[in-house]
């Protein structure tokens, strides 16, 4: 009550100044409102910060971690969301000073070396090349400059030497020059002020360690977590996505794989207008375990359109590439009309795609849901023409098409998982388009499909080849056989056959 008082009373000074107007009423005595109001303004207060976190929170206990040692990691992932909320701070007033230092000069500094928080849209690669050591560190020890090199100056009893208490102290307060511009040592030198080595050092090493956070969040050992769902690193990628706005929660997990893990979200609002977040999202985290990449290998590794980046690339990159490769399918796809998730944005392993379902459920797989036996055959009649779609119009072939891979949705067929899609010209592409075809035949065939084509029919369908062959091992040999001509094609010409021609044209090529 004592210190609501003098506010109130203080009230017609600051009225003008006031930035948000002046109090409907001012009362110069104290009164229940006053003592009201204020515990309102902490009520309200308390509810905003509950507002704000709770999610995060939430999601960062649920989904997240499957570790044993939950409760350990949901407090690292807390105290990085914190520390990411200090350094958003920190960096907003480092570059206050950038600004104000710089003024209207034409030559200017940066800070950028300072920052704590790397801006959420800079693609570093901070997981490629350990800066922490390759750094030119600042703070390694000055050569001394002013001291003799016999190490004292003077005679008899004036003589000083380089140990000297006054002039180590005060070359102590100089050497606070090299530290970090932003970091506050206050006007040492302007007082005379002497540093003992001690103060020093250890003002040195507080210098040195907040230098060092940052880069201590992307330390080596979050590599190695192999066990969990999504390491720390990726909950920090997913954290900042909800941090921005651009998800509204994080609620669940839909599906674990061998290669993946795709969790459902609430999307939030686009940082810019021509973007729009779709209410509900999935979001696919390619795993950063390596392992079981490995056997993907072929898929890529031919793919002349990766070709000249994979002998370069660490695993990490490849996995990336492979949330790249996604990416850049699905777009195809949504270019062409055929019914498949939207991508909303990639991040580094993340992809961030509109969910296929509705209010956090997912569509059922096409093996999981059980169709009349008119659904089943439009369904068929829209694989088919998907199918041709994806291979004409996009110059894709799936590689993984079946079942699994193909959801039930409004009533249509949604295709998904296109990260190991690859062009028909791929060195295996024609192998991979048979074995899709071989899948999709036998399911809508065993499915009661009476007009279904059998899997060298729709080959030919789709490819709008005319492989003759009328048994599986000679077709399959004639298939390697035209892989085989188009890879001599490539290495007598170093171009690539642009489409497959059908029997007895000449074959078509790229420009
Ligand atoms: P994986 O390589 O692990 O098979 P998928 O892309 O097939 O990865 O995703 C795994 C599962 O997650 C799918 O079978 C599907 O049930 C679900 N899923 C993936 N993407 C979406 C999406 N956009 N909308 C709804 N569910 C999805
Ligand atoms: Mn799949």
């Amino acid at each position: 009550l004592a210190a609501a008082a003098p506010e109130a009373a203080a009230g017609p000074a600051w009225q003008g100044k006031c930035p948000w107007g002046a109090p409907n009423t001012t009362s110069i005595s104290c009164s229940l409102a006053d003592v009201m109001s204020e515990q309102l303004a902490k009520e309200l207060q308390l509810e905003e910060e509950n507002a704000a976190f709770p999610e995060v929170v939430a999601a960062a206990e649920g989904p997240f971690i499957t570790g044993e040692n939950v409760d350990t990691s949901s407090d690292l992932m807390l105290a990085q969301m914190l520390q990411m909320e200090f350094d958003r701070e920190y960096d907003a007033q480092l570059r206050r000073e950038e600004k104000k230092i710089n003024g209207d000069s034409k030559v200017s500094i940066s800070f950028e070396n300072y920052r704590k928080v790397h801006p959420y849209d800079s693609d570093s690669s901070e997981d490629e090349v350990d800066w922490q050591d390759t750094r030119h560190d600042p703070y390694r020890a000055d050569k001394p400059t002013t001291t003799p090199r016999r190490g004292f100056i003077g005679k008899g009893k004036d003589i000083t030497t380089k140990h000297d208490e006054v002039v180590c102290g005060r070359k102590n307060t100089a050497r606070m020059e090299n530290f970090a511009p932003e970091f506050q040592v206050g006007d040492g030198i302007g007082m005379d002020l002497k540093l003992s080595n001690q103060v020093f050092n250890a003002l040195k090493q507080h210098a040195y360690s907040e230098e060092r956070r940052s880069a201590r969040l992307h330390e080596k050992k979050e590599h190695s977590t192999a066990e969990k769902a999504v390491d720390p690193k990726t909950r920090l990628l997913l954290y900042k996505m909800v941090n921005s706005g651009m998800l509204e929660t994080i609620t669940g997990c839909i599906s674990t794989g061998k290669e993946s893990v795709v969790f459902h979200a609430y999307g939030g609002k686009s940082a810019t207008e021509d973007k729009v977040i779709p209410p509900e999202c999935a979001i696919k985290v390619f795993k950063t375990t390596l392992n079981e990449f490995k056997n993907r290998d072929k898929y890529i590794k031919d793919d002349y359109r990766f070709k000249d980046r994979f002998s370069k690339l660490n695993p990490r990159k490849i996995i990336r590439m492979w949330a790249e490769k996604e990416m850049h399918n699905l777009t195809r796809m949504q270019n062409a009309g055929i019914p498949c998730p939207q991508v909303v944005i990639l991040k580094k392993h993340v992809l961030v795609m509109s969910f296929i379902g509705k209010d956090q459920i997912p569509a059922p797989k096409l093996k999981d849901v059980t169709l009349n036996s008119e659904d089943m055959k439009k369904a068929y009649y829209q694989t088919l023409n998907m199918m041709q779609q994806l291979y004409k119009e996009c110059n894709l072939v799936h590689a993984d098409l079946s079942e699994y891979n193909m959801l039930w949705h409004d009533g249509k067929v949604w295709l998904i998982d296109v990260s190991q899609s690859v062009e028909p010209t791929h060195p295996h592409g024609l192998e991979f388009l048979f074995r899709d075809c071989r899948n999709v035949a036998q399911f809508f065939q065993k499915g009661g499909v009476a007009e279904a084509l059998n899997e060298r029919e729709l080959f030919n369908a789709v490819s709008g080849l005319n492989i003759t062959a009328d048994n599986e091992v000679d077709f399959q040999a004639e298939i390697e056989a035209l892989e085989k001509m188009n890879e001599d094609h490539v290495q007598n010409h170093g171009k690539k056959l642009a489409t497959f021609s059908s029997d007895g044209d000449p074959p078509i090529y790229d420009e």
